[in-house]
């Protein structure tokens, strides 16, 4: 018999089985999960999922729960890393038509719906989703929304948006042809870094976001998007000034405009990061940021 479960566990179950259902795992180990009986918190039903997944998690390391800040360090990175594997690397260059794009994006933002998987849904006034070109070969990942974006439901249009806007336009492209989104898509109130739990249980959409788009290289601006792009905790600087292999793309991690604002020195570092992208992409850079 399944034994009962205090209501934090319940409910930390049952947000970890929504999160694989959005991935598209409704199979863990022996039987479906019925996930009515879930959301009704049936607590024999997540008792014996629960049992499952712990089964099928040791058998299977791809698939992993969202971080959760009160694990230690190590599991911790053990559970960055393996979000990596989560889901298969498209094509990169199959051919996919920018309407049947636009129509998985949307379909995103569907299933993103009027989402409640974290905390943040508590103060946010919109999903910031993510804005550009479904065709885009070049894609930014910001952290998550602020205030501006938060009030206009548009990424990066406050001032760390005009400093990306003008970067985007030294290295001779224009906002409409590139795709720009964040780690998280609430806003984190006071604009705090998002938790790992956060950060982890949205960027299964962020995955899915990147994987329509297909972009031939990505721009992780700042420690968050190098963070859950990559599936490493490291310093910036171990991680700037190279291309990673990433699901396909090109990778490069640069810091984030508004760090760039606080400490316009490094601009230069900046702009030696966004031409390794250019090259990536076959582009002469027009002039300097
Ligand atoms: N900072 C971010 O990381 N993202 C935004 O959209 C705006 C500011």
């Amino acid at each position: 018999m399944a034994r009962a479960l205090d209501q934090e566990t319940r409910e930390a179950l049952a947000a970890r089985l929504r999160f694989y259902r959005d991935l598209g795992l409704t199979e863990f180990y022996r039987r479906p999960v019925d996930f009515s009986t879930i959301e009704a918190g049936a607590e024999a039903e997540i008792a014996v999922a629960s049992a499952e997944i712990a089964i099928t998690s040791v058998q299977d390391q791809s698939v992993s729960a969202p971080l959760n800040p009160t694990q230690n360090f190590v599991a911790e990175e053990q559970a960055i890393s393996a979000r990596k594997s989560l889901v298969a690397p498209p094509q990169i260059g199959s051919v996919v038509a920018p309407e049947e794009r636009a129509a998985a994006l949307l379909q995103i933002v569907e299933d993103i719906g009027d989402c409640k998987r974290c905390e943040l849904h508590k103060g946010r006034n919109t999903i910031v989703f993510g804005q550009g070109s479904p065709t885009a070969r070049l894609l930014f990942v910001g952290e998550g929304p602020g205030a501006d974006e938060d009030a206009q439901g548009l990424p990066f249009v406050g001032r760390a948006g005009q400093l990306l806007n003008n970067m985007i336009s030294a290295m001779g492209l224009s906002r409409e042809e590139v795709y720009i989104c964040n780690v998280v898509k609430c806003r984190p109130p006071g604009n705090r870094t998002p938790e790992p739990d956060e950060a982890n249980t949205c960027s299964q959409f962020l995955f899915r976001q990147i994987d329509v788009v297909r972009p031939q290289v990505i721009v992780a601006l700042g420690a968050t998007a190098a963070t859950y792009l990559l599936g490493q905790r490291q310093p910036l600087a171990g991680l700037r000034g190279r291309v990673h292999a990433w699901r396909g793309s090109s990778l490069i991690v640069t810091y984030h405009p508004a760090y760039l604002l606080r400490d316009p020195r490094q601009k230069k570092e900046a702009w030696a990061d966004l031409q390794i992208a250019m090259k990536e992409l076959g582009l002469k850079a027009p002039k300097r940021i």
